[in-house]
């Protein structure tokens, strides 16, 4: 079904009803994988860091925006705090179009499959609490089926990965991402939509793709709310397995 009038909570919720997650998983063709040993990329002159691996004084809580963040912080790296973070974290500053830098790792230890093994996420605008926004997927996509379009590089539930270049657990994973933020009119419709290009260790996977709308667990896809400049947010997922961890955030305003 379509979904391009839904307007509302009710209706929002009606549409639920009918639609179940697994009807937006798609499981072919499966990108190809490529070795890729991942880019470190010192910040440049005119980059804004969000991460210098020593403190995250520029990050927030998502659902109380006035509270610091509290995921764990140390040996210049911080890791999702799952028990006592308070969830999702998110730049204290928004940001328009960009150009983003940062690093990620799943644990070697890691355990699970699936979506339950190694799930975060960067959301690249993040447009209200929880996961309300544009997930670029964060997982552990190394020798682990999932459906294409939730795999590591997926725009979640929305655009396959072109390759799947992920390292294996324990080692260091890189993205390079350049997004164009979604216009939209004064009757809040959308003028242009969402653009997004991914480089994931160093490999081409979103090539100025286009958005269809915020990511969607349930249904399609759809501009349903008008918004500026936003947070980039990260997700604490309750998935069951050890956390990940993160280094070497920067961005470059465009
Ligand atoms: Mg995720």
């Amino acid at each position: 079904m379509t979904t391009t009038l839904v307007l509302g909570g009710l209706s929002m919720a009606n549409a639920q009803e009918k639609t179940k997650p697994e009807q937006t998983e798609i499981y072919t063709p499966v990108p190809k994988v490529v070795e890729a040993k991942g880019v470190f990329t010192a910040p440049p002159s005119d980059a804004i860091v969000l991460f210098d691996g020593k403190d995250l004084n520029k990050w927030v809580t998502t659902d109380d925006r006035t509270k610091p963040a509290k995921w764990t912080v140390g040996n210049g790296v911080f890791t999702v705090n799952k028990k006592t973070g308070g969830g999702n974290i998110e730049t204290q500053q928004s940001f328009g179009n960009y150009q983003l830098h940062i690093e990620w790792q799943v644990p070697a230890n890691v355990q699970g499959k699936g979506q339950g093994r190694g799930n975060s996420g960067l959301f690249l605008a993040s447009i209200g609490k929880g996961d309300a926004g544009y997930e670029l997927q964060i997982l552990d996509s190394y020798k682990n089926d999932t459906y294409t379009n939730g795999q590591a590089a997926s725009i979640y539930k929305q655009l396959v990965p072109l390759a799947n270049p992920t390292n294996k657990p324990g080692e260091w994973n890189s993205y390079d991402i350049v997004w164009t933020a979604p216009t939209f009119n004064d009757d809040k419709s959308v003028k242009t939509p969402a653009r997004v290009t991914v480089l994931f260790n160093g490999v081409l996977v979103q090539d100025n793709a286009e958005l269809k709308g915020p990511t969607q667990y349930i249904g399609d896809p759809a501009y349903r709310q008008a918004h500026g400049p936003a947070p980039i947010k990260l997700q604490s997922h309750g998935d069951p397995s050890e956390p990940l961890s993160f280094r070497n955030i920067w961005i470059r305003e465009l």
